[in-house]
């Protein structure tokens, strides 16, 4: 590859993946053998504890159709995504895919083809998920709920999985946020943008390093970033909450003035303060989950370090 620039990379990050790492390999392999098109694939080592770096090394030292990009520590799926986005050599269009096989990188050719048509943006779309039924529903409640209050169009049961092109990609790596929700930015740079349907597999090998807690704050992010929702959802209930007291208020002057009737009620007042203070906590957790973000965009520091990488077979150190 030396000289001359691939035309498409495809991107897959890694923690912990050496049980799916042989199968990925030979599946990559494959593919890029019965493409008519120059690859290349980049690998990101997103500070894995177990033996995938040194699977990495041995494999991109011999082969050079292999990019790796070895992270200095674990920063998580959508910086790792991040680093190896602005990796990319390709002078066409980015494949990203899940390095545990869950996205078939077989679809390249589906994508690439559309790519070819004129899109900037083909993003794959579940048909059916092959997981449990909780994990299934959880996912289907949450991009509903995004999209009805997203300020842009994020389309529904579509994630990473997706080519861009060269273009979209150079902006991506432009975006300086700091907290990342890459469907979500992929979706606002806009240009034409088309979604392919495909069965999402299991997982080839190994367990989902996205715990429960990850999830939810990658749907936090989602939430936060793309939408004010939050904040307008404070504002309104605090409107109604106003309402209500000087309805309230207005009863309780009518109940005194013409029938003498002093109001009473211990629980209803001690059920207000519990209430009206509940509500405020709730509402500064809102607003700290802005400010949060603030303070971490402040910051401006680098998104990821990377400690070296293999390219051509070589190792350079960063
Ligand atoms: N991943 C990563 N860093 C992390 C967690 C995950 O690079 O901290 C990678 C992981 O190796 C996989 C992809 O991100 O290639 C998706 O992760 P996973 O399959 O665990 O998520 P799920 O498919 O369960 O949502
Ligand atoms: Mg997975």
């Amino acid at each position: 590859m030396t000289g001359l620039k691939p035309n498409i990379s495809i991107v897959a990050p890694l923690y912990n993946e050496s049980e799916t790492f042989p199968r990925l390999v030979e599946r990559l392999n494959a593919l890029m053998d019965t493409h008519p098109n120059r690859i290349e694939i980049v690998l990101i080592n997103d500070g894995s504890k177990d033996n995938t770096p040194e699977l990495m090394r041995q494999l991109a030292l011999t082969d050079q159709r292999y990019h790796c990009v070895f992270l200095a520590r674990n920063y998580g799926h959508q910086i790792a995504l991040t680093a190896g986005l602005s990796q990319t050599r390709a002078t066409d269009a980015i494949m990203v895919i899940d390095g545990d096989l869950q996205d078939p990188p077989e679809l390249l050719n589906e994508m690439y083809q559309k790519y070819q048509e004129g899109y900037d943006v083909v993003y794959a779309v579940r048909r059916k998920r092959k997981e449990n039924w909780f994990k299934r529903t959880a996912y289907a409640t949450f991009y509903r709920f995004l999209k009805s209050i997203s300020y842009i169009e994020i389309p529904l049961d579509s994630g990473d999985f997706s080519l861009m092109s060269r273009r979209v990609v150079d902006i991506l790596n432009k975006m300086p946020e700091e907290s990342r929700y890459i469907r979500g930015m992929r979706s606002w740079i806009g240009f034409r943008q088309t979604g392919i349907e495909y069965e999402r597999a299991e997982r080839a090998a190994g367990e989902s390093k996205y715990s429960i807690g990850l999830l939810i704050k990658l749907a936090y992010n989602g939430i936060f970033n793309f939408s004010e929702y939050p904040i307008k959802f404070m504002k309104r209930m605090g409107y109604g909450a106003i309402f209500i007291s000087m309805i309230y208020f207005i009863i309780t002057l009518f109940k005194k003035l013409v029938f003498n009737d002093v109001p009473q009620g211990f629980t209803a007042i001690l059920f207000a303060i519990i209430f009206i203070g509940g509500l405020q906590l709730f509402f500064l957790g809102i607003l700290g989950e802005y400010v949060l973000r603030i303070f971490f965009q402040v910051k401006g520091r680098p998104l990821f370090i990377i400690a070296n990488t293999i390219e051509n077979c070589e190792q350079v150190e960063a």
